[in-house]
């Protein structure tokens, strides 16, 4: 089995969804940096108020500040699926180098590949739960900002930097300094990717069938 995982993948890509759905299908702790910066900022911590002056504006907090509630999360765990981390060269490093004192290493890394004019559609008619951190789409969902949400009942909203200028910045930033990630990761033969534009049950069956092809016995009846 599998137990470090990697989810990769522009905004909007799913990645946040599957890790919830690979966790709660194999049991593996999974982590979000974007959530876990949210959840910072809602608790109006210090780490969330220094986070703000580049999450909101679509930019990504310095290594050092995703590293450490990186490295606190993990604190003891030794399985994990992770959803946007490592974002750059220099996190991917410091990554690998934390894993190895720990006498760990990652299993795979899926990139959740998607073209820029459906992560646009998508991020226009995204709504996120800020009780749950459930995600919905106006388009196929049957809910509109203020809707209670269908899994908690708190209401809907749209993500503060999901807005067309922070996407911009935030599709650079990932060209830039995440895209040479995955090179890194397929350099050493731990990338797979996968299409992320079929709706997220077909994503969930790709990503479920991959983790199962090596290990058979894994396979839910
Ligand atoms: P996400 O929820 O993954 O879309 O992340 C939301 C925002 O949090 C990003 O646009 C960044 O500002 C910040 N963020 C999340 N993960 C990281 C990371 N690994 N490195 C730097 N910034 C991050």
């Amino acid at each position: 089995m599998k137990n470090r995982i990697v989810l990769l993948g522009p905004p909007a890509s799913g990645k946040g969804t599957q890790a919830a759905l690979l966790a709660a299908t194999f049991g593996l702790p999974a982590a979000s940096t974007g959530a876990m910066l949210r959840e910072e900022k809602s608790r109006g911590s210090a780490i969330g108020t220094e986070a703000e002056r580049w999450t909101t504006q679509g930019g990504l907090v310095p290594d050092e500040l995703a590293l450490r509630i990186v490295w606190q999360w993990i604190d003891g765990r030794t399985r994990f699926i992770f959803d946007g981390f490592p974002r750059t060269l220099g996190q991917a490093q410091a990554f690998d180098d934390g894993l190895q004192e720990r006498g760990l290493t990652l299993d795979v890394v899926y990139l959740l590949e998607l073209s820029d004019e459906t992560v646009l559609n998508r991020i226009c008619t995204r709504l996120t739960c800020p009780g749950c951190g459930s995600v919905f789409n106006e388009s196929f969902h049957f809910v509109t900002k203020g809707s209670p949400c269908p899994s908690c009942g708190v209401e809907l909203t749209r993500r503060k930097d999901d807005t067309r200028e922070a996407l911009d910045r935030r599709l650079s930033e990932y060209r830039k300094e995440t895209l040479p990630v995955t090179e890194h990761y397929e350099a050493r033969g731990l990338l797979r990717r996968i299409d992320a534009s079929p709706a997220r049950a077909v994503l969930f069956q790709a990503l479920y069938d991959d983790l199962c092809a090596n290990n058979p016995e894994e396979a839910l009846s």
